[in-house]
């Protein structure tokens, strides 16, 4: 009986799954990855070379429009386009400037993607510091919200940044570094494209090596003493993710921590090769979206996940593939619904009375998580907006949500109420997620705020570059 139920639950979610999967956005009107506030703007532009990019630049100013800088779109919360203005599209701007293996430094246009980077630098045996928990991402929209992933020793993206050229409101090319224009170095990293157009980016490299991927069970109540004890302590662990039970049995208290050991005597030569097609994407995504669907999926879907979790032990991997993680399977596209992000930063020794009291706001608001992993931030003192003013564990909360404008007025109080608990634990939240938030919590997350926001005035006078967040937490106030 109760395999004929997980046949049938299977067979429903994937006929749902087919049934709802919808075009992306509408073809006149633009969003992002959130499909929220689509809007119609003056024109997207696919951004070529730098003389055109200046044109552009006038070509607004004459006109009185806004731009806006996009990478592969996947902040969401209208921070690559605004009404009625340009969209500069910097996917075609992609190539690889340079490369210098032995000093271990790359120079990339921001259009280029952590693959193109990776594709590059692998057969030398060498490979990003840090970057997001996917490779699809743009270099420029990554340090234009100062990425992480889940690398311990490097830090924020900013760490890995020498410098990069910024073409500004003004037309004119920076260098911009730690020691030329440096105050736009703290800045513009961090700074969601309203500073002006990054060109291209030079960053520091590090070397590939060959990792030993084991899983371990742990607890919420358990995980910073384990983390401090096991991970931080332990030089030979280089990256660790991870995830917290949302299924209801367990909720928000069982753990399970996957930590990455370089090897030594494991030859990277016999490791490297890249890795280029994700393997059981379709029966991933069935099973992501029976969790989607009920409690009774989510306990099915934890079940399984414990299985796979304590299959995977000694599991050999090179860092480049680990960095070129698996993720199409929560790829979606539901009709009136998405999966979207929201992340906490949390001091490490608050993150079990943080859980426990966003625990007490989930079982209160009708919420659907679907997922929460948590990875390790070093502190950041260098970004103007830095999420991370002490070493922090981020909690990256994927949760289901109805698009439209009845139903997201339901959702933005409940998290807004788990974001006073952030505060309450001395955390922060991430900037590219949608504006739930209010202004006022944002004012005390980013005490620094408005040093950002004057710094904008003082390099942009005229509002050249424009956004949806700067219009929310800039804004005139009533954003509460
Ligand atoms: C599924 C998913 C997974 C994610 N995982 C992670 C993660 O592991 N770690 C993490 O830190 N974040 C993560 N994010 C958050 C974040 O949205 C992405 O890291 C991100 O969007 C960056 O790359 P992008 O090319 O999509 O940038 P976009 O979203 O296109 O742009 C981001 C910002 O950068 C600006 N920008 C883009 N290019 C330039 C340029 N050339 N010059 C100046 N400004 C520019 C844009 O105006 C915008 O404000 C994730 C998001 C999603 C949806």
């Amino acid at each position: 009986m109760k395999w004929f139920c997980l046949v049938l639950l299977i067979a429903v979610c994937s006929y749902e799954y087919a049934r709802t999967r919808t075009a992306d956005q509408d073809p006149y009107l633009i969003t992002d990855y959130s499909r929220l506030h689509p809007v119609k703007v003056e024109r997207v532009t696919e951004g070529r070379e730098v003389q055109q990019l200046i044109r552009i630049l006038q070509e607004a100013k004459d006109k009185r429009l806004t731009v806006s800088i996009a990478g592969q779109r996947h902040s969401q919360g209208g921070h690559t386009y605004y009404k009625d203005g340009i969209v500069i599209d910097m996917k075609t701007y992609n190539n690889i400037l340079s490369f210098d293996p032995s000093a271990k430094v790359i120079r990339v246009q921001a259009g280029a993607t952590w693959k193109d980077v990776q594709d590059k630098i692998n057969p030398y045996g060498l490979a990003v510091k840090t970057m997001q928990s996917q490779n699809i991402f743009t270099i420029g929209g990554s340090i234009s919200i100062n990425a992480h992933g889940r690398d311990l020793h490097n830090g924020s993206l900013i760490n890995s940044v020498e410098s990069f050229r910024l073409l500004t409101a003004g037309g004119e090319i920076k260098n911009v570094s730690r020691t030329e224009n440096k105050e736009l170095f703290s800045l513009a990293l961090g700074g969601y494209g309203l500073f002006g157009i990054i060109l291209d980016v030079t960053l520091t490299l590090t070397e590939d090596e060959v990792y030993r991927m084991t899983t371990e069970a742990t607890s919420v109540q358990d995980y910073s003493c384990y983390f401090k004890e096991n991970i931080l302590l332990d030089g030979s662990v280089r990256m660790s993710i991870a995830r917290i039970s949302v299924a209801p049995e367990g909720f928000l208290t069982d753990m399970y921590a996957m930590n990455y050991r370089k090897d030594p005597g494991l030859p990277l030569a016999e490791h490297h090769t890249l890795k280029e097609y994700e393997q059981g994407v379709i029966p991933s995504k069935i099973m992501f979206h029976v969790n989607r669907s009920s409690d009774w999926g989510k306990n099915l879907f934890w079940s399984t996940q414990k299985l796979y979790f304590n299959s995977q032990q000694n599991v050999i991997v090179s860092r480049n593939n680990a960095m070129r993680s698996e993720s199409a399977f929560m790829e979606y596209r539901g009709t009136g619904t998405n999966d979207l992000l929201q992340e906490y930063f949390i001091p490490v020794d608050e993150f079990a009375g943080f859980v426990a009291d966003m625990r007490s706001v989930l079982l209160q608001e009708n919420l659907n998580l679907l997922n929460i992993s948590v990875r390790f931030v070093q502190k950041d003192e260098e970004a103007v907006l830095s999420y991370a003013r002490e070493d922090m564990f981020a909690l990256v909360c994927l949760f289901n949500v109805p698009l439209s404008d009845k139903e997201q007025a339901k959702i933005k109080p409940a998290i807004q109420k788990i974001i006073q608990e952030v505060i309450r634990h001395r955390g922060t939240y991430y900037l590219p997620y949608a504006a739930y938030p209010t202004q006022t919590q944002f004012q005390t997350v980013y005490p620094r705020q408005k040093e950002f926001f004057e710094g904008k005035d003082r390099y942009d006078p005229e509002h050249l570059f424009m956004n949806y967040f700067y219009e929310q937490y800039r804004g005139d106030g009533n954003h509460e």
